[in-house]
């Protein structure tokens, strides 16, 4: 997630909701606590952006043996799954975890 105002950028959780609809969430930046709003569906655009990422950031890691990096990703992306429920990544992460142990 970006900031309107001062462009900061980071994982959404790091952006407080100030309030919520059924459409859209009004979110503050942690850094310049401007408030800005998200529709929802830009909201789910954003994890599912943000999902891809790290799943390309995490295939990076293994091929190039971080291991210690790749359980960071891991972890961001469990918990990112939490909010977009993708049953393809849940296995994804499953196998990549039982290969790292
Ligand atoms: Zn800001």
């Amino acid at each position: 997630m970006k900031c309107d105002s001062c462009g900061f950028e980071e994982n959404a959780r790091y952006f407080n909701v100030l309030a919520c609809d059924f459409t859209k969430q009004a979110r503050e930046c942690p850094k310049c606590h401007a408030s800005f709003f998200r529709t929802n569906i830009e909201l789910i655009e954003e994890r599912e952006e943000l999902a891809k990422k790290l799943t390309m950031q995490l295939v990076n890691a293994i091929g190039s043996k971080d291991i210690e990096q790749a359980r960071k990703y891991i972890d961001e992306l469990d918990l990112l799954n939490i909010q977009i429920n993708n049953p393809e990544l849940a296995k994804f992460t499953e196998l990549i975890k039982k290969r790292l142990t």
